[in-house]
């Protein structure tokens, strides 16, 4: 594949939630091929992994334009991570705050070695550009998620693959109201309806309760913030 076409493909790190399907809509518009890639780390809310089908199939049933764009889909098995340490995202512990000002849902190195498998996967693919839904406007204080450290890591894997790899990050400077937003102005009311309905966020990986802002416990950090955002963004429009 030539560098220019190189660069009007994405590979989109898409996990199954609200944030990553907001880049995979904002990928679908900008590129001409989209593929996706979502990873197994032994989550306890790996109800996503599911999610990620019915959000693919139902984003291509309704945007016919992105239908065309939307190509492979991966899944990486990453469930070494699980086995490194016991964090509130891979193990029955409890969600709270730790002594170094991190949540217990804090995998260590996670962003970075979903980008760096994600980059030797698009390596692969002839795919110079990776999205992810990383932000730290609106966020938990994961410090893989700040736009420095992904700066460093875009110079890092660029240099160690010896070929451009561009890491954009869509959402870094929104906020989740901005990001319902983001979605509605991308997709209208279809697409917000879409996220609502089929997206997984709950840290717990519960689906039973259906609030507006869509299905979760409610009480998860994860619910709060996509509750939060809803409310503010409803409260604005
Ligand atoms: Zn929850």
């Amino acid at each position: 594949m030539n560098p220019a076409a190189a660069q009007r493909h994405a590979l989109v790190l898409f996990s199954g939630g609200q944030d990553s399907t907001a880049c995979l809509a904002w990928a679908l518009e900008r590129y001409e091929r989209v593929e996706t890639v979502g990873f197994d780390y032994g989550q306890r809310h790996r109800i996503e992994l599911a999610c990620r089908q019915v959000v693919r199939r139902q984003l291509a049933a309704s945007f016919p334009r992105w239908a065309a764009r939307l190509g492979d889909d991966h899944l990486l098995d990453l469930t070494t991570l699980a086995k490194l340490g016991e964090t509130a995202l891979t193990a029955e512990r409890a969600i709270e705050w730790q002594a170094n000002g991190l949540p217990s849902t804090f995998v260590p190195g996670r962003n970075l070695l979903f980008l760096t498998f994600a980059a030797t996967l698009a390596y692969r693919r002839g795919v110079q550009v990776l999205v992810g839904g990383m932000c730290e406007t609106d966020y938990s204080g994961y410090p893989d998620c700040r736009d420095n450290t992904l700066k460093a890591l875009q110079v890092a894997l660029s240099l160690g693959l010896d070929a451009p790899m561009t890491v954009e990050t869509p959402l870094m400077w929104l906020d989740k109201a901005q990001t319902w937003a983001l979605t509605e102005a991308l997709g209208g009311q279809a697409l917000t309806d879409l996220v609502v309905e089929h997206t997984h966020t709950c840290y717990r990986g519960e689906r039973g309760l259906r609030h507006d802002w869509g299905h979760g416990c409610g009480h998860c950090p994860a619910c709060l913030l996509r509750a939060r955002g809803h409310a503010a963004w409803r409260a604005a429009a």
